[in-house]
């Protein structure tokens, strides 16, 4: 069986009830929900916001391919409100974090309702334009890899080799990543 796991954040308004609301719209149109972590909280990553963000990874059972996942994800962020801040043009997606405006000065994150990353999708390698798979900075976040850690902790990372419990190990993210209550 495959074993396919998106990570959930939110840092806008009822972050809760956002991250909820993904896991419902994942589960009716991309495949059940077959596992989930607690919802943890953390600060900001990479960028200056004073509300902590929620994030949860959920793993899903899914006929989907990768592509066409991604593209639900992108529909449900799109529903649930997310305004991309490079997407001056509308398509959804930032190509680059200038999104050909040439403004050099752009952030590289920002605040969202929410936003829907695929981790793994089982073993698969996939480095396209549009999409990497395994996530490229899973690895490096403890606010990814505490979630993981507490559904899969034996899962393999598939290009690092590692299990996701040897990764947290070696992760040196410095970020506080506290379980919320049930
Ligand atoms: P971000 O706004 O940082 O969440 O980036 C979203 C964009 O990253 C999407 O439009 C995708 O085209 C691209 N992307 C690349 N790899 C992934 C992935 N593994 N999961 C989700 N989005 C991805």
């Amino acid at each position: 069986m495959k074993e396919v796991f998106i990570l959930s954040g939110s840092n806008r308004g009822d972050r809760q009830g956002f991250i909820s609301k993904a896991t419902d719209m994942i589960e009716q149109m991309a495949g059940a929900v077959v596992r989930k972590s607690s919802v943890y909280e953390t600060s900001p990553w990479g960028f200056d916001d004073p509300t902590p963000f929620l994030n949860q990874v959920i793993e899903i059972e899914t006929m989907l391919s990768p592509e066409d996942l991604l593209e639900i994800l992108l529909t449900i962020e799109v529903k649930l409100g997310r305004i991309r801040p490079f997407d001056g043009c509308g398509c959804g997606i930032p190509a680059s974090p200038d999104h050909g405006t040439g403004k050099k000065d752009a952030p590289a994150y920002a605040g969202r309702t929410i936003d829907l990353d695929i981790l793994f999708y089982g073993q698969r390698l996939i480095f396209t334009d549009k999409l990497m798979v395994p996530h490229p900075r899973l690895h490096e976040r403890a606010f990814t890899l505490v979630p993981l850690n507490e559904v899969v902790p034996e899962f393999v990372h598939p290009l690092l080799k590692k299990t996701i419990a040897m990764l947290l190990h070696e992760c040196r993210d410095q970020a506080k990543v506290k379980k919320m209550d049930d």
